[in-house]
């Protein structure tokens, strides 16, 4: 087999609030291929977020080791963490928050352009109106704010801006709960297009097993800041073999039927 595209082994996480420590993570390991998803589901506060923040490099881990395309990703510092950042992108719940929220969607895409030195200034306008094409949107949005748009739209423009820089691997966290169920199919399915399109590998993060299964190629579940199961996709929902893999499956039951 191919050597997986991201693999984090071993990540151990305490947060410290005054004398009260929390075991967010640990030991946790996980694994994504080239093209791939990864769906890493569990329930609120099992440590979803604190993995997805140590594998972008939000946050630090205490321990473990994260290998990304051949490159050890803890060791990268300064400029070279900063080039590394264009093939991991993001995309959160809330995308008001990861935006300025009073700049232009046109302005918002051209700025990973720009810094990236992906496109010259003369052919921005074009680019941008390409991007928003990619995820289904008319060139016209361009113009407005990231504040006037719709929840939905907003994301569309967020996985935009994440794809802009031709990444190998987007980290989404949760990145579709807010949106309503209809919105939510929609943009689904344009992952999945956007995957096929690009080769980008994903690492889905969410509560909601049933969107996990939706997307994803190996699912991984959390419970208490450890990774108790991890395996195909089908596999995980059909025969669950941990307690919380169990008792998410058992949350949504038509899920089963389909598996
Ligand atoms: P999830 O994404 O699965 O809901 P999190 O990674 O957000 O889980 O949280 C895991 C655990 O770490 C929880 O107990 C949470 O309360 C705690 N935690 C998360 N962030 C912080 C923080 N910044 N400071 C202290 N504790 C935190």
């Amino acid at each position: 087999m191919n050597a997986p595209l991201l693999a984090a082994t071993g990540i151990s996480k305490t947060y410290a609030n005054g004398s009260r420590r929390v075991a967010a993570l640990d030991q946790a390991s996980v694994a994504v291929t080239h093209g791939q998803t990864l769906g890493l589901v569990g329930s609120s506060g099992s440590g979803k977020s604190t993995l997805a923040r140590i594998l972008l490099r939000l946050i630090e881990p205490d321990a473990g080791r994260i290998d990304f395309a051949g490159v050890d990703l803890l060791s990268l510092r300064g400029e070279k963490l900063r080039a590394i950042r264009r093939h991991i992108q993001m995309v959160f719940q809330d995308p008001l928050s990861a935006f300025n929220p009073r700049a232009t969607v046109g302005s918002a895409l051209a700025d990973p352009l720009r810094i990236h030195a992906i496109a010259n200034p003369s052919e921005l306008r074009a680019a941008v109106a390409d991007l928003l094409e990619r995820v289904g949107l008319g060139p016209a949005l361009a113009l407005r704010a990231i504040h006037e748009i719709s929840g939905g739209q907003r994301q569309r423009v967020a996985i935009a801006r994440a794809i802009a820089t031709k990444p190998d691997l987007i980290v989404l966290d949760e990145a579709l709960s807010a949106l309503d169920v209809s919105v939510r199919g929609k943009i689904l399915d344009l992952l999945v297009d956007l995957q096929r399109e690009h080769g980008i590998a994903y690492i889905f993060v969410s509560h909601d097993l049933a969107v996990v299964r939706a997307i994803s190629h190996r699912i991984a579940v959390m419970d208490a800041g450890q990774i108790v199961e991890h395996g195909p996709a089908r596999d995980v929902v059909a025969n669950p073999q941990s307690a919380a893999g169990r008792a998410l499956v058992a949350a949504v039951p038509r899920l089963r039927l389909n598996a």
